[in-house]
């Protein structure tokens, strides 16, 4: 199995430039599964490159360099989400790695995300599964029946139709870093809503008025659909609801960010990318999350 490392040019260059990036986290995605006519175009794959590097510079954990015995993961190109084992794996320091595909994920479901599975390491962290996270990385799949909008240039804003194709990897890969997915989220559920200090800090302050949770989906993985929280100071959908609109862009919020930080993730203070909105279907057994398109009256999809 060879294993693409597009971003390793990306952390080579940073090094050159300056330590902006020192403590960054690299998110390699590996693309060998995704295979056949269905495959992830190139304008597909730049998109999660720049995600990539937008999370991997806000991420600031240490991560050791461990090699496993096993990592599984369900196949993101694969039909029904079959899963996939690969033995004696290593996963260099301060990166993680994501499978990504394209396959036909059925009904309004446009993308799935979940971290992988199989031995378990510490990588140098303390607390996970409890209090941290720390993952070797996951999956994701995108749905190849879904009339994507591929951003050549997510750093500007246009009005577009379509499913942003750049909203809903933030989503997913959000998924892979413990939202919604993680131990160390689920032992911050109460009732139905999440109480990690951060999240219901920044919410609180958004409220105006103290908060004891904040709002969950009916599966306990998403926030609750509608949502919203600030990007920049601007209040938008946050992005880890479980639906998105047509024609629309949703950053991680705020609260999205908070949540990462309550799960165990080191979060730079620096605001976050900007989104849309979303609204997911957690489904059983793996703990991967579907994200499904929202109809709209005039133009579902
Ligand atoms: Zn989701």
């Amino acid at each position: 199995m060879t294993h693409m490392t597009r971003l390793h040019g990306l952390a080579s260059l940073g090094l050159v430039a300056t330590s902006l990036s020192a403590q960054a986290i690299t998110i390699e995605f590996d693309y060998s599964f995704d295979d056949g006519a269905t495959r992830l175009s190139s304008a597909q794959r730049n998109v999660l490159d720049y995600v990539a590097a937008e999370f991997g510079s806000r991420l600031t954990d240490t991560l050791d360099s461990e090699t496993y015995g096993l990592l599984n993961f369900f196949d993101p190109a694969g039909p029904g989400g079959a899963g996939i084992q690969l033995t004696n794996q290593t996963i260099a320091a301060d990166t993680l790695r994501v499978y990504v595909g394209a396959s036909q994920l059925g009904g309004s479901t446009v993308g799935l995300g979940g971290p992988g599975g199989g031995s378990i390491r510490s990588r140098g962290e303390t607390g996970v599964g409890s209090t941290d996270f720390a993952p070797w990385g996951g999956a994701i799949s995108f749905d190849v029946d879904t009339n994507w909008y591929v951003d050549n240039d997510p750093t500007t804003r246009e009005a577009f139709s379509g499913f942003d194709f750049y909203s809903v990897a933030t989503h997913e890969l959000g998924h892979v870093l413990g939202f919604g997915t993680a131990g160390s989220w689920f032992s911050q559920v109460s009732g139905s809503g999440f109480v990690g200090d951060a999240a219901v800090a920044t919410y609180s302050a958004e409220q105006g008025s103290p908060q004891g949770s904040v709002p969950l989906a009916g599966g306990l993985s998403h926030w609750s659909n509608g949502l919203t929280s600030f990007v920049g100071g601007v209040r938008q959908e946050v992005a880890l609801d479980g639906t998105i609109g047509f024609g629309v862009r949703k950053d991680f919020t705020d609260l999205d960010w908070a949540a990462l930080a309550d799960i165990g993730w080191e979060v730079s203070p620096v605001s976050a990318v900007p989104e849309n909105d979303a609204y997911a279907l957690m489904l059983a057994g793996l703990g991967l999350l579907a994200m499904v398109s929202r109809r709209r009256s005039a133009q579902g999809r």
